[in-house]
């Protein structure tokens, strides 16, 4: 077992049961992966053609078992981040004949649900977001106001609010809504970024130049793989040694502090968790 000599956190990952699971956190530690940040799999990949808000339940209830899991096995812990995926409104406006704005609905009473877990303790950030492909105005404004609702909540039970959004260097439109909700716009967290965003703090996928550009711009960051753990698409996207490794490599470039920004400072800021009094539990 590799021993980097920090903590490191990977700030959005999936794990399924049925899948790869507890065997990826394996992986992740084998490489010197510390702690996790387990985001719920979108409803319908667990066979939840949701109606109402409550039909989140289970799908929340297997990423807190997993979580519990995996704290077992690695040498800091892991979190829930629960929500509702923001491409839930094209299943239901395209496949269910939904009204846009019933879509919107049916989505802020899962983020309801999800708040009273955070609320419980049981995550330490909400999951919200936008579709990344194009979308009918309807569907936009209906996504948008999900994403305000998901501000509130996230601003009343006091965590954190992970985005899903198109591609874009730019969300100071969100920033806005976060202020006026009362949620510190550096609390909210732009998934699958690039090196560089304006507005809130960037979760960035760990290709080796948007982690180049992020060391420079020196504002706070996270690192993650968005590791999907589906056997359908298992080169979908990065595995789970993704961010042990790219840890490794920053130190080889002398790159200590970018990794205390990424792995202490930005994890605390945004979560208000202690990934170094972690380590010891
Ligand atoms: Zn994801």
């Amino acid at each position: 077992m590799t021993d980097l000599g920090t903590p490191v956190l990977d700030d959005h990952l999936h794990l399924d049961a049925d899948n790869r699971g507890i065997d990826a956190v394996e992986d992740f530690v084998h490489l010197g992966g510390t702690h996790l940040l387990v985001v719920n799999k979108p409803s319908w990949h667990h066979g939840v053609e949701a109606d109402e808000g409550e039909d989140f339940r289970p799908v929340f209830e297997e990423t807190i078992r997993l979580v519990e899991e995996a704290s077992e096995i690695l040498p800091g812990r892991a979190w829930p981040v629960l929500g509702v995926h923001p491409g839930l409104i094209s299943r239901l406006v395209d496949d269910r004949d939904f009204a846009p704005e019933d879509a919107g609905e049916l989505m802020r009473a899962g983020i309801d649900v999800a708040a009273e877990y955070a609320s419980d303790g049981h995550a330490v950030a909400l999951k919200s977001g936008r579709p990344h492909y194009d979308v009918s105005d309807a569907v936009w404004e209906a996504s948008n106001e999900v994403i305000r609702h998901a501000c509130t909540r996230a601003a009343e039970t006091g965590v954190a609010l992970q985005l899903h959004t198109e591609a874009t260097e730019d969300l100071t439109d969100v920033a806005e809504w976060a202020e006026d909700a009362g949620l510190p716009p550096e609390r909210v967290v732009k998934h699958y970024a690039s090196g560089e965003l304006d507005g809130v703090t960037k979760s960035v996928m760990c290709e080796k130049d948007y982690l180049e550009t992020a060391v420079e711009v020196g504002e706070p960051f996270l690192m993650e793989t968005d590791f999907v753990d589906d056997a359908d698409r298992p080169g979908a996207v990065m595995g789970p040694k993704t961010v042990p490794r790219r840890v490794r490599w920053l130190q080889e470039q002398g790159h200590d502090d970018a990794i205390r920004v990424a792995h202490v400072e930005t994890p605390e800021a945004v979560y208000g968790i202690d990934t170094r009094a972690t380590l010891d539990e």
